[in-house]
């Protein structure tokens, strides 16, 4: 009988217990006992962006919150348990909100998507998308621009967001962290690129 997706993925596992888990024993057992990632990864939930993957990481680095479009929504008991749970506990110093490149998300915003569940949640955004629609009409963007700069907008929108939580503004009002980034992940290339580097303040850049 032929594989089907199940067993390649529980044949991937036991590779991954005789390859790269035995290959370094000492570092799972280690996070087995205690995980310490020093950042959160806000992401967009799609199969192509891969947090641990795509920045070379192990498992323990990277604590991941994950949904479409990357969005951070006010309401969310979701992404505030994270949130909380990150900070307080594991004493995140870094989050980054990435966004990416062909972001089915982004596109259904562009396109004004009606089902119900996904345009609901898409509105949450509906700040970024003015922002763009602005731009598009006065640079005359391409389809294809204007969705990239949606992307962007739309990471420039959630970084707002979490500076704006009352969480992250009392932390910051006694320190510096957690410094908030964001990138844009391009999944034609594997490239990362820095939108705002939360190490150098965190003025709005262009996007
Ligand atoms: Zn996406």
């Amino acid at each position: 009988m032929a594989k089907d997706t199940i067993d390649h993925l529980l044949s991937g596992n036991a590779e991954f217990v005789a390859g790269e888990f035995q290959e370094h024993a000492d570092y799972y057992q280690s996070i087995a006992r205690r995980q310490t990632p020093k950042v959160l990864w806000i992401g967009c939930s799609d199969s192509r962006v891969s947090e641990d993957l795509l920045t070379g990481s192990k498992p323990g680095t990277i604590f991941v919150h994950r949904n479409v479009a990357n969005i951070v929504a006010f309401n969310d008991v979701n992404i505030a348990s994270i949130l909380e749970f990150g900070l307080v506990h594991l004493k995140i110093e870094d989050i980054i909100v990435c966004g990416h490149t062909g972001c089915g998300g982004i596109a259904a915003m562009e396109d004004g998507v009606h089902e119900h569940y996904i345009a609901d949640w898409l509105c949450i955004a509906a700040p970024a998308k003015e922002n763009a629609d602005r731009a598009a009409r006065e640079q005359k963007l391409s389809r294809e621009e204007k969705l990239e700069l949606l992307t962007k907008e739309n990471v420039l929108l959630q970084i707002k967001r979490l500076h704006s939580l009352a969480i992250i503004k009392n932390m910051r009002a006694v320190g510096a962290l957690p410094r908030i980034h964001g990138w844009l992940y391009r999944v034609e290339t594997g490239a990362v690129e820095v939108l705002v580097d939360g190490r150098a303040g965190h003025e709005r850049p262009a996007p």
